[in-house]
């Protein structure tokens, strides 16, 4: 109590003296406002301003120099004050970046109740991804509703930055929260469902990408947010042979897909022994569907009226399904044989969530195909994650219905309509969990890999 009446008294005769001193009297009340006004606590942890800091301590040692050390106490108490106060930043959190969800519902202390936003979603979905600051030096318990939001390996999170990321562990978990302690240099993460792919990833992947001189990105259309959605064609060296279609993101959230998407991507151009894919295959890759979802991080399955995947039909609503459904068949000349679109399964739990699964189209001419094509990636599929023959959905079993298409057709049944079409596919990969197998960014690249073997053993096999 003394010291804080020494503090008051001391500041206010400083305050007064100053004023001969402008220019420090300025650097003084910044430094005031900057302590007080919390304009520096936004988003990110409050870092002392080393200008002003470097300032003060140059007045002070002058003063201490002097013999005057008036000022040099409150000055201490309050830079002291700031510099411990740093663990205890205010915690926040946010969603304002490319793929960002997340309703934070309550924060008391360091306990945070949260949910998926699940905006225009008919019914629950599970897709969130949050960025954390001000959790430094602290143990955050972060809560959930009791609704799936985790799949087998928990939460999947990066510290200080949205690159390298790792799951939380199969016991990292329990009762729909986590708890995380967080060292003192840890200013900032990221956590999600699983490992997050927005147009910054594509984008950097394109960038690194070796021997891309046959492949060309372009703009297929323009989303209703106005976003530029992407189309990738690789070209072929000879005579165009056949072509293949492949889409991902029908449903925003559904992430892991465009890893896969890399890898097929990375293997056409690379790999030595798919010359003849290089020399004779044509395809047009759309990484993208719902743009707009993926980058405003909606969940985009189910979403209302209906979702992308049930804008297949004649009335089509989202301008990207038109524009898919408009290139197409004009684009195809009769070449195009294979539709390969790609989808996340459910979170975790029976059915198909937790294995890699082709879908039965209801047609069975297409649904011989994909047997055909489901044996060939079974004998390619040798890396950390398999596929396996008898996760096959054929149409009729558990969800794969006429009742999962009142809403209307999805992609896989509208590429069965296009002239000369062999085969279109619904692919089910894994967030998290493959067959016991934790899905990494690199073992979803390699199974890309496998995909693109498999479609140069398919393709050949037609024209016998
Ligand atoms: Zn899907």
């Amino acid at each position: 109590m003394i010291f804080l009446r020494a503090f008051i008294r001391n500041l206010r005769s400083d305050l007064l003296n100053m004023g001969k001193s402008i220019d420090f009297f300025h650097r003084f009340k910044f430094y005031i406002n900057m302590v007080t006004s919390n304009c520096l606590l936004k988003n990110e942890i409050w870092l002392p301003n080393m200008t002003t800091l470097t300032f003060l301590q140059r007045r002070l040692s002058k003063r201490i120099s002097k013999g005057s050390n008036k000022l040099f106490i409150p000055l201490l108490f309050m830079i002291l004050s700031q510099y411990s106060s740093l663990g205890q930043s205010k915690m926040e959190i946010s969603s304002n970046f490319p793929g960002g969800n997340i309703k934070v519902d309550k924060i008391d202390k360091d306990t945070v109740w949260m949910s998926p936003d699940l905006r225009d979603t008919e019914g629950y979905w599970f897709y969130w991804y949050f960025k954390i600051t001000g959790m430094a030096g602290k143990t955050v318990h972060f809560q959930f509703p009791q609704k799936p939001v985790f799949g087998r390996y928990g939460p999947a999170y990066s510290i200080n930055n949205d690159s390298t990321w790792k799951w939380y562990g199969e016991t990292s978990y329990a009762n729909h929260g986590f708890t995380f302690s967080f060292s003192k240099g840890d200013t900032s993460a990221y956590f999600s469902i699983a490992f997050p792919y927005t147009q910054k990833n594509l984008y950097d992947f394109l960038g690194k990408l070796r021997n891309r001189g046959s492949l060309k990105l372009d703009t297929l259309c323009f989303s209703r947010e106005n976003r530029a959605v992407e189309q990738i064609h690789i070209m072929p060296a000879q005579k165009t042979l056949y072509k293949v279609l492949i889409t991902a993101r029908n449903h925003a959230c559904e992430m892991t897909t465009d890893y896969v998407l890399e890898g097929i991507i990375r293997s056409i151009l690379n790999e030595r022994d798919l010359q003849f894919l290089r020399d004779h295959v044509e395809f047009c890759i759309v990484p993208f569907v719902d743009k707009d979802g993926v980058e405003n991080g909606d969940q985009g399955k189910w979403r209302k009226p209906h979702d992308y995947n049930r804008d297949y039909d004649n009335n089509s609503i989202y301008p990207i399904v038109k524009a898919i459904k408009a290139k197409v068949p004009e684009w195809s000349d009769g070449k195009l044989k294979i539709v390969l679109d790609l989808h996340c399964p459910y979170l975790r739990g029976d059915g198909d969530a937790e294995y890699i699964c082709f879908i039965g189209n209801k047609n069975k001419a297409i649904q011989q195909q994909q047997l055909i094509m489901s044996d060939l990636v079974a004998k390619n599929c040798n890396d950390e994650l398999r596929f396996y023959g008898k996760n096959f959905m054929k149409y009729g079993t558990l969800w794969n219905t006429d009742k999962n298409y009142t809403q209307g057709a999805s992609c896989s049944q509208w590429g069965t309509t296009i002239p000369g079409i062999a085969l279109s596919t619904t692919l089910e990969f894994p967030y998290a969990n493959a067959s016991g197998i934790a899905v990494s960014k690199d073992n979803a690249r390699m199974f890309g890999g496998s995909m693109a073997y498999s479609i140069q053993d398919y393709l050949p096999s037609l024209a016998k």
